[in-house]
């Protein structure tokens, strides 16, 4: 039925164009224009250092808190329609278009350390949240993800005390302390401590999160933490691109 009516009444949510087949709800053009995510360098988290030898933007560490080595993976870029349209999967994830959305992986597998098989451990999310999304986008990249590289998927982690009502000292904290204690983990309940994670979560913007998360994994015991995200926010790299020619640094 939706066949037949399909494209006289959809319309792609991203573009309103006429959706394809292939990828309903959405158009051939918004499919294509997600892009795959090029390696992240584990120093700062951006796109464009050397794949081997030191970071380029040293000054821009991600996670300066965690042991290194760790690797950083994400499959899609968040830019131009490709961004509107994992955003709008991860509102409303439909069947065709979460088939799409997470379809086979063919990048290889990552080569952990010797005799290590990590846990993945994805991100927790609000409640609130929870219900108004209907769904856990991080909990259903993290189901993916263990059926392509043979994981196993261990909610080892839950929401933390959240901040209590706005008073004087929570006025006073700048946002970054806000966000971080908006974002705050612990051990979930008799879970056991994974002695090697991976934190998996739909979007890597800001990186407070995720952070939050390995840092609660760290505290608990964990040995060593990675980061698998279904989408990277190339913010640095795009700045650094408009950027005028003089003032970018050496
Ligand atoms: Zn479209
Ligand atoms: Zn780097």
């Amino acid at each position: 039925m939706l066949d037949l009516l399909f494209p006289f009444l959809l319309r792609c949510p991203v573009c309103e164009g006429a959706p394809a087949r292939e990828c309903l709800p959405w158009c051939e053009t918004c499919r294509s224009s997600l892009q795959r995510c090029p390696p992240l360098c584990p120093g700062c988290a951006g796109v464009g250092c050397p794949p081997v030898g030191p970071c380029s933007r040293p000054w821009r560490l991600f996670a300066p808190e965690l042991p290194r080595p760790f690797r950083i993976e994400a499959r899609y870029l968040l830019v131009g329609a490709g961004y509107r349209l994992l955003r709008d999967w991860k509102r409303r994830p439909g069947r065709s278009s979460s088939r799409f959305i997470l379809s086979p992986d063919p990048s290889p597998t990552a080569d952990w350390p010797l005799g290590e098989t990590p846990v993945l451990v994805p991100v927790p999310q609000h409640r609130a949240r929870s219900w108004r999304l209907g769904h856990h986008p991080a909990g259903a990249v993290a189901e993916w993800l263990g059926r392509q590289r043979g994981l196993a998927v261990v909610p080892a982690l839950e929401l933390g005390p959240q901040p209590g009502q706005a008073g004087t000292r929570q006025a006073r904290l700048n946002r970054e302390a806000r966000l971080s204690q908006r974002f705050s983990f612990r051990l979930a309940q008799g879970q056991p401590v994974p002695a090697h994670a991976v934190v998996v979560d739909d979007f890597l913007t800001t990186g407070l999160t995720a952070r939050a998360a390995a840092q609660a994994l760290r505290a608990a015991g964990t040995r060593r933490v990675d980061f698998y995200f279904l989408g990277f926010r190339p913010e640095l790299s795009r700045s650094e691109l408009t950027r005028p020619e003089a003032s970018r640094p050496g």
